[in-house]
């Protein structure tokens, strides 16, 4: 919704704040993930990945989330999907060529990002959108991430 969308960016600190409360206990369950099997965990995280993230941000569900980079406005709002910075078509009231009544994801990841503590990522180089992913969790991405890079397992893929 775009109103929710807009009022997110505005107070882009805080939602940084509550994601970075969410994050941990999403990793700490990494060994539940793991049990339950990340595929079979796949549809039911998403579902409610897809029904909060829709309502906040109007996420397209991508499977690779920049959402802490971009100020909390999704770049997939874009209708060229740009990742890393606006087109050169922004007017110049800040709103989108294409969609003229609605402002550039861009200018609101800019703002959204002076606010954040972490707002710097802003700047961070974006892969190209892996379209394999589409649908997927991000979520689990980050947990299976987090527990594939921690120490023990790398020591255990080394004894393997
Ligand atoms: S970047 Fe991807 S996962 Fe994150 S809100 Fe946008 S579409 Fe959803």
């Amino acid at each position: 919704m775009y109103s929710i969308r807009r009022w997110v960016v505005r107070h882009a600190r805080s939602v940084e704040t509550a994601y970075r409360m969410f994050e941990p206990v999403v990793i700490k369950l990494a060994p539940f993930w793991n049990w339950v099997g990340y595929q079979r965990a796949e549809k039911p995280v998403g579902q409610v990945e897809k029904l909060s993230k829709e309502l906040l941000f109007d996420c397209k569900m991508c499977g690779q989330c920049v959402l802490s980079a971009t100020g909390m406005s999704c770049p997939m709002n874009c209708p060229k999907s740009m990742r890393n910075g606006p087109c050169g078509g922004v007017l110049q009231n800040g709103h989108c060529e294409v969609l003229p009544d609605k402002r550039c994801v861009w200018v609101d990841a800019w703002e959204g990002s002076q606010k954040m503590q972490g707002g710097d990522q802003i700047h961070a180089v974006q892969l190209p959108v892996d379209h394999r992913l589409q649908g997927s969790s991000s979520w689990l991405r980050v947990a299976r991430k987090s527990s594939d890079d921690a120490p023990h397992n790398n020591q255990e893929g080394r004894d393997d």
